[in-house]
């Protein structure tokens, strides 16, 4: 099993591999559901997602949709109580004229609406291009409102993607993550993005945490060359790996 990976372009056996990791993860955890947002809802929910857990981001977006009753609304606030109403998301200094801007720039490509749906025609590298022109957009936050949104092949890379697929060795170990994003779409098949995504988000909660993963349950220990090292690692005698001068890889961890 390879435990290094070319960073120029991905190998068949890579392509193969991740094939066999997804299906793997379909055999155990089934097709994955995900509630799916208007394309500007999705961009500001993942806008107040950045640096915050899923419960505070989803706080936040409550607030901001409670409180205000249109996106012209929310471009049009002053934005110190715009941030104040998004401040459990914290960040909210950033966050809020971040927003404001993206959303007047919508505005000023449209002519007025904001609305994201001309998009939905275009190729995605223009589609994701124009979106990373945004204020507060980068790779992981364009891929996710065109993957959950526009239906169009992106695989968003957040922090459990990136974990997880260094360890599964489906990325060169030092690769951004910036530039993963592009390597995990040749790496995985388009039609796979979706399922592929979630379930190794879901792999990484449950599984691949950042501490302590759970190798030895894990359902595809056997395609996963870290998992490999760390079980035998297990089941080597601790006097044979004081010997070897090995220390156990939990105590090293610092993905
Ligand atoms: S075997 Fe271990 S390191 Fe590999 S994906 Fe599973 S939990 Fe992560």
């Amino acid at each position: 099993m390879p435990d290094a990976v070319s960073t120029s372009t991905p190998d068949p056996d890579l392509r193969r591999r991740a094939l066999q990791i997804h299906q793997a993860l379909l055999r155990a955890f089934g097709p994955p559901e995900r509630s799916h947002l208007p394309p500007v809802d999705e961009l500001v929910c993942t806008i107040l997602s950045q640096n915050t857990n899923d419960n505070n981001r989803d706080r936040a977006f409550e607030a901001l949709k409670a409180r205000f009753p249109s996106w012209e609304a929310v471009r049009d606030a002053d934005t110190q109580e715009l941030a104040r109403v998004v401040r459990v998301a914290g960040l909210a200094n950033q966050k809020a004229p971040r927003m404001q801007e993206a959303l007047r720039r919508i505005s000023e490509f449209t002519g007025g609406p904001i609305t994201l749906d001309f998009l939905r025609p275009w190729p995605t590298e223009k589609a994701r291009e124009w979106l990373m022109r945004l204020p507060g957009v980068g790779p992981k936050t364009a891929a996710i409102v065109l993957l959950f949104s526009l239906g169009k092949p992106a695989f968003p890379v957040d922090t459990h993607v990136y974990r997880v697929t260094g360890r599964l060795g489906l990325r060169p170990p030092r690769m951004s993550v910036e530039k993963a994003h592009a390597w995990l779409e040749q790496v995985f098949p388009p039609e796979t993005y979706y399922d592929a995504h979630l379930n190794l988000i879901r792999l990484g909660r449950t599984y691949c945490r950042p501490r302590n993963p759970r190798c030895q349950e894990c359902p595809v220990r056997h395609l996963c060359p870290e998992g490999q090292k760390r079980l035998a690692d297990r089941s080597t005698p601790a006097r044979e790996r004081e010997t070897l001068g090995d220390a156990p890889k939990e105590a090293s961890e610092g993905v």
